[in-house]
């Protein structure tokens, strides 16, 4: 029986907001002391009111912007309960059935449109360490990270394959790091992926029973434990056993998906309006306002560095990774007179050597000792024809190293092209007395001669000499000859 893999994803986005989500104190919790940062409200202390983040809900709106998402003109809170120690108040504030935005998508290379379900504002958790040792059994609690601001976005199960899941998580990352609202970084925790999978006949439109798989701390470990589901599921299917709805964890150590709890024992949250928060009113306006201070999205850059500058489906990508390298490509391009040309060689210049010196610098931006115009500047000299294209990388990799400008770095060096025609007549004359085969052999009508004797002039003149103006001295020698 053949059979197709039905996915919808479910992820939790850490928002870089100064506050937390209903209270002042701090929202960077990483690397503090466990319960420094803390207050009445993220302790959930009696008597303690939540007041809402202005700043993340616009970046709640941004999220949505940037997904395609509508976004609500009312939305409000929710109590969503459940019994486990890491909620400080026996409740968690989300959004139950009024999320701030709905209705998105994300597009895929393939075209194929992702669906959002939803995109809702939560409150993060307090941290549980579990100790289980042979003689100690018990567990820590860090509430710093309680009650920071946390961002559900929802799929509808469209997804169809680990590769699908794969592009929409890395397009996701993609989006919030170029909206810049959060780091989008799994082995962090910053971005947290839980992934609902079924299966059914291909072809069929009925949605299979689903199980929902957690604990994956790495994009690669989401494909993992979504091919391995996928397999387990058809497997229990040709064995005729019934897939039962549940919660399982994905274990990195044995690579396999393990039941957590059924549907039985699964939660009634008892969702009810969180009378503390009043129902939010977003303004058209408001809206407006974020709309316009959207930066330019991965895509749309995509799209324009493929139709305007005519470059590669492949090296579009590559520029559009990453928000630094491709905010470093426009600076670049920006401050160059923006010909096809130069656009394209500098396009291969930051997806080679750049990446290649980027990569031993382990991609840090921040100890870069030279700007965009630094590089326009040396694209510049090579169009200029005064360095060749083994120049520009050593002038290249001495701006790394150094942070000298372009210009300081080839007359220092003496790198710049020779062009001189006096300076090369002398240097060639000499090269052909000291080669008469290759005159000899330029007699006999074999082309390759001249190739030959050019091949000489760069050796001695270590690729420096100017390769169009050597080439006629060499024929205006020859001919003499
Ligand atoms: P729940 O009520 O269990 O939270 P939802 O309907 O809210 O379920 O869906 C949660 C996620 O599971 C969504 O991403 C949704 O697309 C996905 N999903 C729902 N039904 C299925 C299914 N049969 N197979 C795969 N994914 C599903
Ligand atoms: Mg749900």
């Amino acid at each position: 029986m053949n059979y197709e893999a039905v996915i919808g994803l479910e992820t939790h986005v850490q928002l870089n907001t100064n506050s937390k989500m209903f209270s002042l104190s701090s929202a960077k919790y990483q690397n503090q002391e466990p319960n420094t940062i803390v207050d009445p409200t993220s302790m959930g202390l009696p008597g303690a009111l939540p007041v809402v983040n202005k700043k993340a809900v616009e970046s709640a709106i941004m999220i949505g912007l940037a997904l395609d998402c509508s976004i609500s003109s009312k939305t409000k809170f929710d109590r969503k309960q459940y019994f486990y120690p890491d909620l400080m108040k026996g409740y968690q504030i989300s959004q139950f059935d009024e999320p701030i935005c709905y209705e998105g998508f994300v597009e895929l290379s393939s075209g194929k449109k992702i669906r959002i379900n939803r995109v809702h504002m939560e409150e993060d958790v307090a941290k549980l360490t579990h100790i289980n040792t042979s003689d100690s059994n018990y567990s820590l609690l860090d509430i710093n990270r309680s009650g920071t601001p946390l961002m559900e976005i929802v799929t509808e199960p469209d997804l169809s394959s680990s590769n699908e899941v794969i592009e929409y998580i890395e397009n996701l990352q993609k989006i919030i790091r170029y909206i810049g609202v959060g780091s989008a970084n799994m082995e962090e925790g910053s971005f947290r992926c839980d992934a609902n999978i079924s299966i059914r006949k291909k072809g069929s439109k009925e949605l299979g029973t689903k199980v929902e798989i957690k604990n994956m701390n790495r994009v690669s470990a989401v494909a993992d434990a979504v091919d391995y589901e996928i397999k387990r599921q058809i497997k229990s299917k040709e064995n005729n056993e019934i897939i039962i709805q549940e919660t399982r964890g994905w274990s990195d150590e044995k690579s396999i998906t393990i039941s957590q709890r059924t549907k039985e024992e699964s939660n009634d949250y008892r969702y009810f309006p969180e009378p503390d928060i009043p129902p939010l009113e977003i303004s058209a306006d408001w809206v407006n306002e974020i709309q316009d201070c959207l930066p330019e999205l991965p895509k749309s850059r995509k799209e324009k560095y493929i139709t305007e500058y005519q470059l590669s489906e492949y090296d579009a990508n590559l520029l559009t990774g990453d928000i630094d390298f491709s905010n470093f490509f426009e600076a670049t391009i920006e401050s160059h007179n923006k010909n096809k040309d130069s656009i394209k060689y500098i396009a291969n210049l930051m997806n080679g050597e750049f990446s290649r010196l980027l990569n031993i610098n382990s991609n840090n931006y921040e100890n870069l000792k030279f700007t965009p115009e630094d590089l326009s500047n040396l694209v510049e000299i090579y169009f200029q024809n005064k360095i060749n294209n083994k120049i520009l990388k050593t002038v290249l990799e001495e701006m790394w190293d150094t942070g000298s400008k372009p210009n300081d770095i080839i007359n220092d060096k003496n790198l710049s092209i020779i062009s001189d025609s006096g300076e090369l007549e002398d240097t060639i004359s000499n090269i052909i007395e000291s080669n008469p085969k290759a005159v000899e052999d330029f007699k006999a009508g074999k082309e390759q001669s001249q190739k030959f004797l050019l091949g000489q002039v760069m050796k001695q003149t270590k690729g420096q000499a100017d390769p169009k103006i050597s080439s006629e001295i060499i024929n205006k020698i020859l001919q003499t000859k």
